[in-house]
C-alpha cells in the first residue's frame, strides 16, 4: 500500500496578506486517505488508552475502597432481617452510580427487594448498554468455616475475602468505575443504563415484573453482565451460556412424633433412611439421573462443539489438588468440562433430620428434610422438570411415610451467540487488555433472568465474567482477586468503545 502523502489535485490563490481566496479544491488519494484518517484514529486510540490508564491509575485505591464499602453491608436477600441492610445497600448503590457521573440514578420499588436503576445517556442515535447486575448476596453460613469475617473484608495475598467479593457486588462495581473513567476523561461513546436487582440470589421472584412494566426505560442494544468467571488471568474466556435451574425441597414424614429408637425402632420407618435411599437412587452406576425423563429434551452437544471445548486449558491434577480429593465423580462418557457445561445435573443442595446437637440421643425423627436442585441445558424446561421432579419424589416414597415436595425457584438455561457484534466486541476487549484472545465456554452456574430479559426487551446478552472458579461464590471465604477487579476495570471501557464501533 502506498502511503506516502500525494496531493492530486489543487486548485487555490493566495492574496497578498497570505489569506487564501477563491475555491480550494484538495483531494487525496484513497489509500493515503484512510492511511491518515487510519493514523489519526490510532493516535486517538493511544490517546484515550493513556488517559484512562492514568484516571485508574490515580483512582486505584479508591476504587478499591469503594468496594470494600458496599461489602460491609450485609445484604442477603434470604433473611428478612437484613431488610433495612437491603434498602442501605441499595442506597449506596445509588449514590455510587450518581458520583460515577449517571445522569439520574432511582431505587425502584417492587413487591420484594428494591431495584436500583441508573442512567448516563449521551446521543440517542448511540448505540445503548444494559449493565446487569445483583447487589444482595447469599447467606454467609456456616460462620464457623471463615477465616475472617463475611462482612469485614479482609485483602490477604491480594485477594478480598468477603460475601459478595465476586458474587456480585466486586463484578458489578467494575462496570460503575469503568463508567466514571469514560465519564471523567470524556470518551464514553456509548449510552450507559444500569440494572442492578436485589433478588438474585432468591431467584428473581420479582424482576420478570419489573422489567415487562419497564421495557421503554430499558430499551437497549444489549445486555452486559459481569457475575460469572473466566478460565484463568493467563486463560481469558467468555461465558457463551449459562445452565437452567429447578429448585425443590422435599420433606419426608414418618410418625407423628420423634420416637425412642430402643422401642419403636426396627418397627416403624425412619425418614432419614427412607429419604437417604430415595436420594440415592436418583443416579445409576454411572452416574447417570435415573428420574424418567430426566434427559428427554437434552440437545446433546455435536462433535465440533465437544472438541473445540476440549480445546480450554485444563489440568485434572491441578483441579483435584485444588478440591483436595483423589477422584472426581460425574456422569460416565463426559469429561469434567462437558458435566459442568452442556450436562444437566442434579445435586442435594441441604439435608437435616434427627438429632444433630452434641454427644448422642437415641431418637427415632418424625420428620426428614432435603433441598434438591437440578442445573438445565439449552431445551430443558425448568417447569416441566420441576414437575418431574416433585412428582418422582412423591411417588417413589414408600406408604410407610408422607412426602411433601415443592418448588423453591427456577429459571432456563441461556446461551449467547459468538457471531454478534456485541460478543465480537467483547471478545476485542479482552483481547486488548489480556494480550490474548478468549476462549468462549460454557458457564455452569444460572442465571434465571437471563430468558426473560432477553424476552421481555428482546435484546441479547453478553456476559463478560472477570472472577475465577476458585472464588468460592456462595461458599465460606468467598474472594475476589484484586488484579481480576483492576483487570475488569480496565477492559470493560474498550467494549463500549469496541461496541459503538462496530454498532
Ligand atoms: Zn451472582
Amino acid at each position: 500500500m502506498d502511503t506516502g502523502l500525494a496531493v492530486q489535485e489543487c486548485d487555490a490563490t493566495i492574496d497578498d496578506s497570505g489569506n487564501a481566496a477563491g475555491s480550494i479544491n484538495i483531494s487525496f488519494s484513497l489509500c493515503t486517505s484512510s492511511y491518515l484518517s487510519n493514523s489519526f484514529q490510532s493516535f486517538n486510540f493511544k490517546f484515550m488508552q493513556s488517559a484512562w490508564k492514568e484516571y485508574q491509575e490515580k483512582n486505584k485505591e479508591r476504587f478499591l475502597n469503594e468496594m470494600l464499602e458496599l461489602l460491609r453491608i450485609p445484604s442477603i436477600s434470604a433473611k428478612s432481617e437484613h431488610k433495612n441492610d437491603m434498602r442501605k445497600c441499595a442506597d449506596a448503590v445509588r449514590q455510587r452510580l450518581l458520583d460515577a457521573g449517571a445522569d439520574k440514578a432511582e431505587v425502584m420499588e417492587t413487591a420484594g427487594h428494591p431495584v436500583v436503576y441508573a442512567e448516563k445517556i449521551i446521543d440517542a442515535g448511540k448505540p445503548t448498554v444494559l449493565v446487569y447486575g445483583h447487589y444482595d448476596v447469599q447467606p454467609p453460613e456456616p460462620l464457623e468455616l471463615w477465616h475472617s469475617g463475611p462482612f469485614e473484608p479482609v485483602i490477604k495475598d491480594g485477594k478480598i475475602f468477603a460475601r459478595g467479593s465476586a458474587d456480585d457486588k466486586g463484578q458489578f462495581y467494575m462496570h460503575i468505575k469503568a463508567m466514571e473513567t469514560l465519564v471523567k476523561t470524556n470518551s464514553l461513546n456509548t449510552n450507559i443504563k444500569f440494572l442492578i436487582e436485589g433478588e438474585e440470589e432468591v431467584g428473581s421472584p420479582n424482576l420478570g415484573k419489573f422489567v415487562a412494566e419497564n421495557k421503554d426505560m430499558l430499551k437497549a442494544d444489549v445486555i452486559l453482565i459481569s457475575d460469572s468467571a473466566m478460565l484463568s488471568m493467563e486463560n481469558p474466556s467468555l461465558d457463551i451460556g449459562v445452565r437452567g435451574l429447578s429448585y425443590i425441597e422435599v420433606e419426608v414424614t414418618g410418625a407423628n412424633r420423634d420416637l425412642h429408637s430402643g422401642i419403636y425402632g426396627g418397627a416403624v420407618s425412619n425418614p432419614i433412611t427412607i429419604l437417604s435411599k430415595i436420594i440415592a437412587s436418583c443416579h445409576d452406576e454411572n452416574n447417570h439421573v435415573t428420574i424418567p425423563g430426566f434427559y428427554d429434551d437434552v440437545v446433546e452437544a455435536t462433535k465440533e462443539e465437544r472438541e473445540l471445548m476440549a480445546k480450554a486449558p485444563y489440568d485434572e491434577d491441578e483441579y483435584m489438588k485444588d478440591l483436595g480429593v483423589k477422584e472426581l465423580w460425574g456422569e460416565n462418557g463426559f469429561t469434567t468440562n462437558e458435566r459442568t457445561g452442556i450436562r444437566p445435573t442434579l445435586e442435594v443442595n441441604g439435608i437435616w433430620a434427627g438429632y444433630m446437637g452434641e454427644g448422642a440421643k437415641t431418637v427415632l425423627p418424625s420428620k426428614a428434610t432435603a433441598k434438591i436442585s437440578a442445573r438445565l441445558v439449552p431445551n430443558q424446561s425448568s417447569v416441566k422438570i420441576t414437575e418431574m421432579l416433585l412428582e418422582h419424589f412423591r411417588k417413589i416414597a414408600p406408604p410407610s411415610v408422607t412426602v411433601n415436595a415443592f418448588e423453591h425457584h427456577g429459571g432456563e438455561a441461556y446461551i449467547t451467540p459468538i457471531d454478534s457484534n456485541a460478543f465480537k466486541a467483547a471478545a476485542k476487549a479482552i483481547k486488548e487488555s489480556f494480550g490474548k484472545e478468549p476462549i468462549p465456554v460454557r458457564g455452569g452456574g444460572s442465571i434465571p433472568i437471563c430468558s426473560i430479559l432477553e424476552k421481555e426487551l428482546g435484546i441479547k446478552i453478553v456476559f463478560m465474567g472477570f472472577g475465577l472458579d476458585s472464588d468460592n461464590l456462595h461458599s465460606p471465604n468467598e474472594k475476589f482477586n484484586v488484579e481480576n477487579y483492576y483487570k475488569g476495570i480496565e477492559t470493560i471501557p474498550y467494549f463500549h468503545k469496541f461496541f459503538a464501533e462496530m454498532s
